[in-house]
């Protein structure tokens, strides 16, 4: 079977589980291969985690050059290893460099690239969500390889152990794909709560919660279901809370097994972020809010008496 190069996401020497996602679809599509890019030695803390979840080969591509520069190296080595090991399709992450990488890549391969995809078959039929959300569509790469960015926590990631072979990458990167180097790092503090994109539970606010203070509602409803916190946009310009953690056509999208919406009214470009959610409920004084033609399970009713009453049943469990 053909391989199926996964672009491996990491961060701090973890292995984030859009990669997880990734190698269990390839799994249906040939041998997952996972590719690792980055400064020297950044693979040997992955593979063990890239095995147990099918990966028969990690490609290890380590370079200064990979680390120091934006995206353009590792796009252009990506290149080099698909014209080289020809593989049955490219898997990225639908994140911010994903899909960076992805659209350089497709340059200069002079290959289609479909992108945000949550589903992809063995044909090469792929499925996405477009038009904020409006319209799910059925779409294949018709010029090349199957190259996709796979939205983040559209399967769920189940570990298939297979005895893993690491295959270093020879780095040779032009002075032409070196022009933007990376001068600082600044990392997010972690907090206790998981990222927001990878949560499978997220609770969020929306103007209705009132103010940035009220948010301690919505914080300690997510800490209590272990979840992320995220905020609608007009939340996020009030000022209640920061915009990292916006959902919606011009934040994040997310897709958790639970999404809680407090006082959001649901308007297109907040569902084109969350829509995919797998259970969605949602709290609104209002009726006829449209957030409850998408809710699973709804509460017509006031979040200052909804919240703190589900939040005091929950601890009680
Ligand atoms: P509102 O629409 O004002 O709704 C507040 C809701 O809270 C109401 O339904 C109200 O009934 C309810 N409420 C009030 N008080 C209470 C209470 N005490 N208890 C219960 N319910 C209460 N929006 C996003 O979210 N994300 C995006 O990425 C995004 N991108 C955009 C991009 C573009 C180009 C444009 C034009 C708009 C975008 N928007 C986005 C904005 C979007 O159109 C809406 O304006 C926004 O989502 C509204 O946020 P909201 O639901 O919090 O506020």
């Amino acid at each position: 079977m053909a391989e199926v190069l996964v672009v491996v996401e990491h961060s701090g020497g973890e292995v984030k589980k859009v990669t997880l996602e990734m190698l269990t679809l390839a799994r249906e599509l040939g041998t997952p291969a996972a590719v690792v890019l980055g400064g020297p030695g950044v693979a040997a803390p992955l593979t063990e985690k890239l095995g147990e979840f099918g990966a028969a080969t990690v490609y290890a591509a380590e370079s200064e050059d990979l680390d120091g520069f934006l995206v353009a190296p590792k796009a252009a080595v990506l290149a080099g290893l698909v014209r080289s090991v020809q593989p049955a399709a490219v898997l990225l992450g639908s994140t911010q460099e994903g899909k960076e990488i992805a659209g350089r890549l497709a340059v200069k391969l002079d290959n289609g690239l479909l992108t945000d995809v949550s589903g992809l078959d063995a044909d090469g039929v792929a499925t996405q969500v477009v038009f904020a959300g409006s319209t799910i569509v059925k779409s294949r790469v018709t010029r090349g390889l199957p190259l996709v960015t796979v939205r983040p926590n559209s399967l769920t990631p189940t570990p298939a152990p297979a005895s893993v072979r690491v295959s270093a990458v020879d780095v040779v990167v032009e002075q032409s794909a070196k022009l933007a180097r990376v001068l600082e790092r600044k990392v997010e503090p972690k907090g206790a709560r998981p990222e927001l994109t990878e949560a499978s539970v997220v609770v969020s606010g929306g103007r209705g919660v009132g103010s940035g203070d009220n948010f301690k509602l919505v914080e300690e409803l997510a800490d209590l279901l272990g979840g992320a916190v995220g905020a609608s946009r007009a939340a996020v310009d009030s000022g209640f809370y920061p915009h990292q953690f916006q959902v919606g056509q011009t934040g994040k999208t997310v897709s958790p097994q639970l999404y809680v919406a407090l006082g959001i009214s649901g308007a297109i470009q907040h569902r084109a972020g969350m829509q995919t959610s797998k259970t969605i409920v949602a709290v609104n004084k209002d009726a006829e809010a449209p957030i409850f033609e998408l809710a699973d399970y709804g509460v017509v009713g006031d979040l200052f008496k909804v919240v703190p009453q589900a939040t005091e049943e929950i601890r009680k469990r």
